[in-house]
């Protein structure tokens, strides 16, 4: 069953609750292994990360100040990150904006 967020998450939900390990409350949380449930969020936090840097594309400015796309990310493998400098320096500049995600107070 997928979080039911009203802004929209497609990530199954936390055992049997109605959020996702990214936007269920600590509240929610209570009363279940913490431990799976940091497992839980770490994976889907990983998959969040990767969507956005696989999301973004960089433009550059042509000499009449065109802009146009200049590289496009496709796919995110940490082992095809080796030796790709041109990749390693896109990601070096990249922003990333974190947004509606619960970070729990509960660590045991
Ligand atoms: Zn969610």
């Amino acid at each position: 069953m997928a979080c039911k967020l009203p802004s929209g998450c497609k990530n199954d939900v936390f055992k049997e609750l109605d959020y996702c390990a990214l936007h269920c409350s600590d509240e929610e949380v209570e009363g279940n292994d913490i431990d799976d449930y940091l497992e839980g969020f770490s994976n889907l936090f990983m998959k969040y990360l990767f969507e956005n840097i696989v999301s973004n594309k960089f433009y550059k400015v042509g000499k009449d100040r065109k802009v146009t796309p200049d590289y496009e990310i496709k796919c995110f493998n940490y082992s095809e990150l080796m030796g790709n400098n041109s990749l390693i320096e896109k990601l070096g500049t990249m922003d990333i904006v974190i947004k509606n995600i619960r970070f729990t107070k509960k660590t045991s």
